[in-house]
């Protein structure tokens, strides 16, 4: 029986064409930006015309270069790292990104929050949504960062076992339905030209799946958005005793 893709197996596969069709497309723009010029120096006539159409390679160019650079994210270099102290390390950083007239709350009960992940880019991950998260308010609202024990027996995404779940909730005006749904797509934005990418999200969603996580979106118009990633808990195995008494593989 056929069975319909899953939301990461989808998003993979736009990754991969996105590669792919932007290199072709990329170099399909430079044979008409080199032609078009080589008409500019010949044909003083159509000078508007032709400039009108280097402008428009130019942003063909331009957006074949951020599908590139989401193409090749960076590969993930995991490592033990314990994310309330990840967090703790970011408080300047995140006071940073929300701006000085919403309040920031941070609820990270005591113990460890091991996990296996690349620090780098969970640190990125985490500053995009709480700059989401400030985008959705205008000027004042409370962004809260929190973490938690997540123990999954049966779910769609998620392998059974124990997670870390880092929860970024704000008071923002929400998604609608229609956001909700394409929210993780690529390029989808709703925020004015050059203020979003579309990327964040996107991003945020690659990290999480390919740290054996996940994420999720809850969102209610006009009263905030929670987005929830869940990382596997990594429990550092203890070495056993050398004078256990069991006699070694060799
Ligand atoms: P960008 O921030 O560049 O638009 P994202 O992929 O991070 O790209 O987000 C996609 C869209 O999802 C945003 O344009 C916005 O409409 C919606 N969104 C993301 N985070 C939030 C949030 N915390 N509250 C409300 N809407 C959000």
């Amino acid at each position: 029986a056929r069975q319909a893709l899953s939301r990461s197996q989808k998003l993979e596969a736009v990754g991969k064409l996105t590669g792919g069709v932007a290199h072709d497309f990329n170099n399909i723009l430079h044979i008409i930006s080199a032609n078009v010029q080589l008409m500019l120096r010949a044909d003083g006539a159509n000078r508007k015309r032709l400039l009108s159409i280097l402008d428009a390679v130019d942003r063909g160019s331009k957006l074949a270069g951020q599908l590139l650079a989401f193409a090749r994210r960076q590969p993930l270099h995991p490592t033990s790292v314990d994310i309330g102290e990840l967090l703790e390390r970011m408080d300047s950083l995140v006071l940073r990104a929300a701006g000085d007239s919403i309040r920031l709350e941070k609820s990270v009960p005591p113990g460890l929050w091991p996990t296996l992940v690349d620090p780098n880019q969970l640190e990125n991950v985490l500053l995009n949504l709480v700059i989401n998260a400030r985008d959705a308010m205008d000027g004042s609202g409370r962004i809260t960062l929190a973490l938690s024990n997540v123990t999954i027996d049966h779910d769609s995404e998620l392998a059974p076992g124990d997670y870390v779940a880092v929860a970024i909730a704000d008071s923002g005006h929400g998604m609608p339905v229609e956001v909700m749904e394409r929210a993780f797509e690529p390029f989808f934005t709703t925020k004015p030209e050059g203020k979003g990418t579309g990327l964040g999200l996107s991003m945020a969603h690659g990290f999480a799946r390919q740290s054996g996580g996940d994420i999720r979106l809850a969102s209610e118009p006009g009263k905030g958005t929670t987005v929830t990633i869940y990382l596997p808990r990594h429990v550092v195995a203890a070495r056993p005793a050398l004078d256990a008494g069991v006699a070694a593989p060799y």
